[in-house]
């Protein structure tokens, strides 16, 4: 079985919504749990921090920021509530991380440790950073707390850029790019060694990381926009930059980022995430192309329905052509080579 390092799950939301739920057994719903992990040769992932809070009254807006732009836009959520919810998110990895079973990784060499233990490891990533005040504190304090990745925004706008809407189809360039305040934060982000996630920027933010930040540019978990124009997918243009810059792309499962008509039908057939791959090698090359689920976060095809189910998606990357060795780099060892870029060896 091809070991999978998965670049994205949301599993992190439905413990912290469920205090009692168990990760460590077989559960009836959701996608990843440790039993259908170790089924599946998922051997860790990046475990997302995402907040669903209410949008901010308008009103409240004036109070987020003590320097240019004097708010948030709207639709930015409170980050008093991003705070406290992130703060769950960390506790709930924290105590995963005491368990034998789990070991939450901050260094390259923890994470090699880790799948070579047997130990399912686990990267503490912010979907979004409304969780960080204008002043960059938190980031610190998550850093030290063990976050090591990081999206600027999530499909919404905040303090520091401006995400994609889910609309399609349509291009990525939807609305501005980075603030100030999100220059800032790919600059010490790239100072403590966050790696910096691309996926559900708009377009211009997209470039304002390229021309801002010196780490290789990834987008954990997008798909091909020439095989399916949603904004959340990455032009060819764009997989050009990551390329360039020795950057990776995560495969996203999420049917309507697949489809070439951005329907959520979930019987559609594994051989269109093939043509994602494919597309995504042609354009990254063998080495830029990496797993990115969206397990626990959106809508499976039945071929991949879980993460005990990984093996149909490698086998059919297998019955494409894909060699043993090409379908190790796309499983792991993309990811482990731009996280050592990132972070350092
Ligand atoms: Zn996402």
């Amino acid at each position: 079985m091809i070991p999978v390092f998965d670049g994205h799950n949301d599993t992190l939301l439905n413990h912290v919504e469920d205090p009692k739920r168990d990760f460590f057994s077989r559960q009836a719903d959701g996608h990843v749990d440790y039993v259908r992990a170790r089924e599946g040769g998922m051997v860790g992932g990046f475990f997302a921090i995402w907040a669903h809070s209410a949008p901010l009254p308008h009103v409240a807006e004036e109070s987020l920021t003590d320097a240019p732009p004097k708010s948030a836009p709207a639709g930015a959520v409170d980050p008093a509530g991003a705070r406290a919810h992130a703060d769950r998110c960390v506790a709930q990895l924290l105590a995963w991380d005491r368990d034998p079973r789990f070991r939450l990784v901050r260094t390259a060499a923890e994470l090699e440790r880790a799948i070579d233990d047997g130990v399912l490891a686990g990267i503490m990533h912010f979907e979004g950073a409304e969780a960080i005040g204008p002043d960059l504190c938190a980031l610190d304090t998550y850093h030290a707390a063990g976050l090591r990745s990081l999206g600027p925004v999530w499909s919404r706008p905040n303090l520091f850029g401006f995400g994609v809407p889910f609309e399609f189809p349509h291009s990525p360039d939807m609305g501005p790019g980075l603030t100030p305040h999100g220059l800032a934060l790919v600059r010490r982000c790239n100072e403590l060694g966050i790696m910096l996630d691309l996926s559900h920027i708009t377009e211009k933010g997209f470039w304002d990381v390229a021309h801002t930040s010196n780490a290789p540019l990834v987008a954990t978990h997008s798909n091909a926009y020439a095989v399916c124009p949603s904004p959340r997918n990455l032009t060819d243009e764009q997989l050009a930059a990551v390329r360039a810059s020795n950057g990776v792309v995560g495969l996203n499962y999420n049917t309507g980022f697949l489809s070439p008509d951005g329907g959520y039908a979930t019987s559609m057939p594994l051989a269109v995430m093939v043509r994602h791959v494919d597309h995504l090698v042609d354009k990254l090359g063998i080495d830029g192309v990496a797993l990115g689920s969206d397990f626990d976060g959106a809508t499976m095809p039945d071929g991949v329905k879980d993460a005990a189910h990984l093996p149909n998606l490698m086998n059919a990357l297998a019955d494409a052509g894909y060699d043993e060795e090409a379908l190790r780099k796309i499983g792991y060892r993309n990811w482990l080579r731009v996280l050592k870029l990132t972070w350092g060896e």
